[in-house]
């Protein structure tokens, strides 16, 4: 078979000033890290320079105190301090060849100003995004101090050594308040609206004295505004910017998560700008296949291949590609985990790439592994995403690995939850671990294997890694009920592992979702859409809270509701007969009765640690994953990946290096 001839990737790029070495561009990305964590961010950045991104930017890089995101991380470019801080990333990334880009921020009065305590700013006096309290409506004198602290922070930003810097109007931030108008039906024409943004793509050219390219993130679309506006308003700002970073206004669909966004999905809406424009133009839509890549290319949709998520879960997607190892890339699921880190306020991770947010702290190398203690022999049993992740790298660091699965098939949880309804992407978890071990001659797997503990004796090896997961309790206890719930181990219920096996309620079915990430909401969606009628209960008080870290959970609500399925919020169950729940409110404590003789409860797991009880006097015997302690998907590879990297090295994986400074 012919390999693709990917070159036209691989051709130079120019904006404005600067000349990108290729067409990948790593688009401006949260990563939970920002000014706390310099070190951090600029090896996680490197990482990506390194691994072939022709661009790497910042994250939302404030330009001044009355912008401030706090608890959400985010970059900073306020002072000659914070210059030194975004100079360590720039230096990293120009060491390997890439460009650094910077996106300047102004949150108007989506910033809560937590830290700083300025008054937020905004068009209108309005609430900020998530407290009780208001913007201050600008006034002209405003107007130009958020001109001048954009000049300065464009002039730090050349001073840090950025190549490419952005006005950022977009994702509902000032400039995109702007754009917006000030909600009172009298507003100015958008074109006349976008002065502002004229003004400031001029002023960071002046501040960085020609020398940077000049690049605009902005809304192609926008529902409150006419195709005709948009585009004239595109036109205008063209003869200011270099690049059109372009977005599409509703963001749980720009960066919607797999299981209710296709990838690549915009090209209807962004693929008139470049021929409006006559700009080179960057755009985002979880690329992973070059061949959709170069498509996108050839048909003059986009100059740049944009990427956040892809390039967070393979840093190395563009070298992969370029050296014809396609195959080897670790695709992204479309999870959004990565978001997660950001909305807790803690340093990014990834569910597919384990090194993702350790490459400072932990010394981490998404592509390299230290090589073998000694030439031994490790057993992994089972083969779930920790399983295959341990044997994966214990493999690759040269120990001989013999994988034992009870099933038939490679794969665990993942295997069995890629087939809920969305999240078939998911088994690109398994799927890159296979195809990494079938690379590895020294490794042995022995499918319906279930092991006893003499049976792993009898194996001799070295060591002993129990990736045995976990299974779901069918008693009902969990984040609300510690104690098991009366009735609930009646036939009727059936666990969330019984339907993934298969098994399935006759008529109406009650699921009990205490978890509250996707298992709850996806068996609702299986079963509704199997035709069960289904009430889902939650004592949380939205559907899939936990889900908001990922974006997602406006759209399970959604996706619930469409299908018919009963939404009772804030009760928890106290009992059930067999044909009737007793529900408490979960504020009150006031009972209510339904009748129903199914029930589902995705509460908690038991870890499957038989095996561990059994072994863990004996030497070199450590258990991973699930069995460890339950969790997401990220978590178990994470595990199987700490443990096989750290084997036979004193790291123990429980001091984490924090950035403090060093005198
Ligand atoms: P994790 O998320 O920690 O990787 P999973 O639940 O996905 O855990 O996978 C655990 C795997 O371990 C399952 O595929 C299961 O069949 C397998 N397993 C459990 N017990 C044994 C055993 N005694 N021998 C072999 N495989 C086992
Ligand atoms: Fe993709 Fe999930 Fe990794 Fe984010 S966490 S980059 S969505 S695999």
């Amino acid at each position: 078979m012919n390999t693709p001839d990917y070159s036209t990737l691989f051709e130079p790029v120019k904006i404005g000033p600067v000349t990108a070495p290729n067409r990948f561009y790593q688009v401006p990305h949260c990563t939970g890290m920002g000014y706390t964590h310099p070190m951090t961010l600029a090896a996680m950045r490197e990482v990506k320079a390194e691994g072939g991104w022709g661009v790497v930017n910042t994250e939302y890089c404030s330009i001044h105190p009355t912008s401030d995101d706090t608890p959400y991380p985010h970059c900073t470019l306020w002072d000659a301090q914070d210059v030194r801080n975004m100079a360590a990333m720039t230096e990293r990334v120009h060491a390997h060849g890439a460009l650094a880009g910077v996106e300047l921020w102004h949150g108007g009065r989506r910033s809560s100003n937590l830290h700083s305590r300025h008054a937020p700013l905004g068009v209108e006096s309005l609430p900020t995004s998530n407290d009780p309290w208001q913007s201050r409506r600008m006034d002209r004198q405003d107007i130009e101090n958020l001109r001048a602290w954009h000049k300065a922070a464009a002039a730090r930003a050349l001073q840090a050594g950025f190549d490419i810097v952005y006005v950022y109007a977009a994702h509902t931030y000032l400039l995109a308040q702007f754009l917006d108008g000030d909600g009172s039906g009298t507003a100015q024409p958008l074109i006349e609206r976008g002065q502002l943004l004229r003004d400031l793509l001029q002023e960071t050219r002046d501040a960085t004295q020609g020398k940077c390219g000049v690049a605009i993130r902005i809304e192609v679309d926008n529902e409150d505004t006419s195709t005709t506006a948009r585009d004239d308003l595109l036109l205008s700002l063209s003869p200011f910017t270099d690049l059109f970073d372009v977005t599409v206004s509703d963001y749980a669909q720009e960066m919607g998560v797999s299981r209710f966004v296709e990838a690549a999905s915009f090209e209807q809406r962004i693929g008139h700008v470049r021929q409006l424009t006559g700009k080179p133009v960057v755009g985002v839509g979880r690329f992973t296949s070059p061949d959709t890549m170069l498509a996108q290319v050839r048909r003059g949709v986009l100059d740049f291949i944009g990427a956040a998520r892809p390039s967070i879960a393979d840093p190395f997607l563009p070298a992969k590609i370029r050296d014809g190892r396609s195959d080897e890339i670790r695709e992204c699921i479309g999870c959004n985990i990565c978001y997660a880190g950001d909305g807790h306020g803690v340093p990014i991770r990834c569910t597919q790439n384990p090194a993702m947010g350790e490459e400072w702290r932990r010394g981490w190398h998404p592509e390299t592994v230290p090589a073998c203690h000694a030439k031994e022999t490790v057993l992994v049993v089972g083969s779930g995403p920790a399983g295959l992740e341990a044997s994966h790298i214990l493999s690759r660091r040269g120990y001989t690995v013999l994988l034992a699965e009870a099933e038939e098939e490679l794969g665990g949880r993942v295997r069995r939850e890629a087939t809920l309804p969305g999240l078939s992407e998911w088994i690109r978890v398994r799927d890159y671990r296979v195809n990494q071990l079938n690379t590895h001659a020294a490794v042995s797997i022995y499918l319906a294997s279930n092991m006893t503990a003499d049976d792993i004796a009898a194996t001799g090896a070295d060591h002993v890694m129990l990736a045995t997961g976990s299974h779901w309790r069918r008693d009902g206890r969990g984040r609300t009920t510690n104690v098991a719930l009366q009735g609930l181990q009646e036939t009727a219920v059936l666990t969330p592992d019984d339907i993934l096996a298969g098994d399935r309620p006759d008529g109406p079915v009650i699921v009990y979702d205490d978890d509250n990430y996707y298992m709850g909401s996806a068996i609702a969606e299986l079963l509704a859409s199997k035709g069960n009628a289904v009430t889902y209960i939650t004592p949380s008080t939205m559907v899939a809270s936990w889900s908001t870290l990922t974006t997602e959970q406006p759209q399970v609500h959604q996706r619930l509701a469409e299908l018919g399925v009963t939404i009772v919020l804030n009760r928890s169950i106290s009992s059930f007969s067999g044909d009737e729940l007793e529900l408490a409110c979960t504020y009150t404590g006031s009972k209510s009765r339904i009748t129903c003789s199914n029930v589902v409860p995705v509460t908690s797991r038991e870890p499957n640690d038989g095996l561990w009880q059994a072994l863990k006097e004996r030497p070199n015997v450590q258990r991973i994953g699930d069995c460890n302690a339950p969790g997401i998907i990220a978590q178990a590879v994470y595990d199987g990946h700490r443990a096989a990297r750290e084997l036979g090295s004193a790291e123990t994986g429980i001091t984490v290096k924090r950035e403090r400074v060093c005198l």
